[in-house]
């Protein structure tokens, strides 16, 4: 079946760029964002692309900006008959402050270390270099959407660590647990898992074995980072501990500057939880980070008597999309299934890229049945989605489900065991469809060809 539906992009790329030297090429640059469910809009003049950029004030990262730096010249044009020569600066400084931007520029403009200061400094989100094919520009692009959300909130456990400016942490989602008994702190963070934990010098001194039973632990998170909060400089001290298996040592006399410090600290955790636990192709969670997330919302939901709704997602016939359409078109289609799931979550709920072609979404408060509805919902929306696999040829595809659900399973394990089970009947009973026990299997109600 093939049906022409016009495409409605959520997401949007403003685009400001050279009319000479990009021009040609915008037809395909866009066909190709199409392809990844996102459109482009070209500006040639700054004083447009500046009035549309300001006309978006929306935080929720379905825009981005990107300027060619080669604009430039479009601006010297404007600048002719004033008589002079526009500078980078005159540019940036007409940006909207309250957005961040890509900029594209030449090799030449990236060896100039000035130039690229200016850039980085000047609301950057990333830069890249020309000539970047526009395959791989989209690309790029299409992993900023997927990555423009919020920093992980990340978890801090502090023993004697009071002082700290937690109003400057929790503005960078930074939550500060206070622990006051040093001979429990290893039950504490073997159940709350921080990815930080901040000792005193006095607790140290007091328990001098407590890092060595936290590290040998051989479950030991090896991301998680333990630093020692020194009130008074000491440096045989800080010798022993970093011996003992502390990562580093802050001073704690000025609370602003130690929040500064435990940020740098913090952003540097949250990339090696990205390398680790992210999916590159996608920016989703992979299994292992799913893992790690998913045990602490079940840790959540039973210390706020919450139910979860736990999914597992199959593309449906995707051997066969690979097999006619080629392998990177069906890598299209996983990313644009990533992006449909992700742009209808909820704020607490999870999404995993748990292997090649198959997601998982946990439902925040949601009962197994509210599950099924919410997953329901979202494979009509992929199975909704155009994708034209050559000119004027439109094709819709489908993705099978099952659902489980917290309390009735216990665990993440059991969790994934039951859905997974779910999955396989939703495809013995036809695919394209979403099944959890004990509701009985729906029939289709959004079609898709097979
Ligand atoms: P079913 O409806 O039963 O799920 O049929 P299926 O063809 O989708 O079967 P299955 O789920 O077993 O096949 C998954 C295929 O997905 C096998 C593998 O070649 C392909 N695949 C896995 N990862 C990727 C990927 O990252 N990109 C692409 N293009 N293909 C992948
Ligand atoms: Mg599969
Ligand atoms: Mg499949």
């Amino acid at each position: 079946m093939t049906r022409a539906a016009p495409p409605l992009y959520k997401h949007h790329v403003l685009l400001l760029s050279h009319n000479f030297f990009i021009k040609d090429n915008r037809t395909e640059l866009r066909l190709h964002a199409h392809k990844y469910d996102f459109d482009i809009l070209c500006f040639d003049e700054v004083r447009d692309f500046v009035a549309a950029v300001a006309a978006v004030a929306e935080e929720g990262g379905n825009t981005l900006f990107v300027i060619d730096l080669d604009a430039l010249h479009n601006l010297q044009a404007d600048m002719l008959a004033a008589r002079r020569t526009l500078m980078l600066s005159e540019l940036l400084q007409r940006l909207p402050a309250d957005h961040s931007y890509v900029y594209l520029q030449s090799a030449r403009q990236g060896g100039r270390f000035l130039l690229q200061q200016r850039l980085v400094d000047s609301h950057c989100l990333a830069y890249a270099e020309k000539p970047i094919a526009n395959d791989v520009l989209v690309d790029k692009l299409f992993n900023l959407f997927v990555q423009n959300k919020r920093g992980d909130l990340v978890r801090v456990i502090g023993l004697g660590a009071a002082g700290v400016d937690e109003e400057a942490l929790r503005e960078h989602r930074i939550e500060l647990i206070h622990h006051t008994y040093p001979l429990t702190l290893h039950l504490r963070v073997k159940e709350l898992q921080p990815d930080l934990v901040l000792i005193s010098d006095a607790e140290y001194q007091r328990t001098e074995a407590l890092v060595r039973v936290l590290k040998k632990n051989i479950e030991a998170d090896p991301v998680r980072e333990i630093v020692l909060l020194q009130r008074h400089s000491d440096a045989d001290l800080m010798r022993r501990a970093l011996a003992s298996g502390f990562d580093a040592a802050m001073p704690a006399a000025d609370g602003a500057l130690l929040a500064a410090q435990l940020l740098n600290r913090v952003n540097k955790i949250r990339v090696n939880r990205d390398l680790i636990g992210k999916d590159r192709a996608t920016g989703l969670l992979n299994k292992v980070g799913l893992q790690k997330k998913a045990q602490d919302l079940i840790r959540q939901a039973a210390i706020e008597g919450r139910p979860l709704a736990f999914g597992v997602v199959d593309i449906d016939k995707f051997k066969t999309i690979n097999d006619t359409w080629g392998h990177h078109f069906g890598d299209i289609v996983i990313k644009r299934l990533s992006l449909t799931l992700a742009s209808m979550l909820g704020e607490r709920d999870l999404l995993s890229r748990f292997g090649g072609e198959e997601f998982v979404v946990v439902f925040w408060d949601s009962t197994q049945e509210q599950g099924r509805q919410k997953l329901d919902a979202m494979r009509c929306a992929f199975g909704a989605l155009p994708f034209e696999v050559k000119p004027g040829d439109v094709r819709h595809f489908s993705f099978s489900g099952g659902i489980a659900g917290y309390p009735a399973c216990k665990t993440e394990n059991e969790l994934f065991v039951r859905a997974d089970a779910m999955l396989y009947e939703a495809k013995q009973a036809g695919r394209n469809r979403i099944c959890g026990a004990p509701i009985p299997c729906d029939a289709p109600v959004c079609q898709a060809d097979g």
